[in-house]
């Protein structure tokens, strides 16, 4: 069965439809998907039928910070429609908003002006972020490039570099669970932690009730693979796989290109399937 439990639709910052992101993904023999937008599940909710070949559950790919380290977790099979979970993807999109206008504020004193809305327009649905307010620089000529938008008012250090604050992986991890969801650390070995950092998150999302972590995420190495097989073990977790898929043409981020858990991995799915 091909399985796969991460991926982007436009609804945040994939180049897909959600109708055609479920399409390709019943095209590569997916049978069991989850759209997992950052912090929106409008995606989700514009496909929630799924079809007779492809079943499709609830998803999200919540922000969130552990100590200092930006963190992703998924939340699965959810009921979209719990008010504690619905609250909390409205304040990440607060969050996001209150970030962007911040940006522009700064982009002001700069001498350009318009940058939100600009920004905005360009976005067109999709969660606003530094790209398209880079984009609007570059539309308006304030720069050649959109590298040196970056490169002079949006990279890090630069006026435009708003760090945008975000909840405490408890707190999401309790959206998920209010929902009677499963919360998985998405891609462990993204955040480039050493390995006894990285064993003291996977503690903390234990103890705050997470379920399991991302043991496949993409195309990947064995290696990579066996570790956090190991590390599902040890913590006595369950394990979910996923593309991360965002656009076409990203060999090793395809839909549905997940591969095979380890025969010690208990699937996060078990049940649903
Ligand atoms: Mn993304
Ligand atoms: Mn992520
Ligand atoms: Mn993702």
């Amino acid at each position: 069965m091909i399985i796969d439990l991460h991926c982007h639709s436009t609804a945040s910052d994939g180049s897909l439809s959600p109708v055609d992101l479920v399409r390709r993904a019943e095209a590569q023999g997916v049978e069991l998907l989850a759209i997992t937008d950052h912090d929106v599940i409008d995606g989700y909710l514009a496909v929630q039928e799924g079809s007779s070949a492809l079943q499709l559950v609830s998803g999200v790919e919540l922000s969130c910070c552990w100590g200092k380290t930006a963190i992703h977790v998924l939340g699965l099979r959810f009921d979209p429609a719990n008010p504690v979970l619905v609250a909390g993807l409205q304040a990440q999109q607060q969050a996001r908003v209150e970030r962007a206008q911040m940006i522009a504020g700064r982009l002001a004193k700069k001498g350009f002006d318009g940058t939100y809305q600009g920004a905005c327009r360009i976005a067109a649905g999709s969660q606003l972020g530094r790209p398209h307010f880079a984009r609007f620089l570059l539309e308006q000529g304030h720069v050649s490039s959109i590298a040196q938008a970056f490169k002079r008012y949006l990279g890090a250090g630069k006026i435009g570099d708003v760090k945008q604050v975000w909840p405490e992986l408890a707190e999401v991890l309790g959206w998920v669970a209010a929902a009677g969801g499963a919360a998985v650390l998405a891609h462990p070995l993204h955040y480039k932690m050493t390995a006894t950092k990285l064993r003291a998150l996977i503690a903390d999302f234990k103890e705050a009730g997470g379920q399991g972590l991302e043991v496949i995420s993409g195309k990947q190495s064995k290696d990579r693979t066996t570790y956090l097989a190991h590390l599902c073990e040890r913590f006595e977790l369950q394990a979910s796989c996923g593309s991360d898929f965002h656009q076409p043409g990203m060999t090793w981020s395809e839909l549905g290109n997940t591969g095979r858990l380890p025969s010690t991995c208990q699937p996060v799915w078990a049940d649903w399937v």
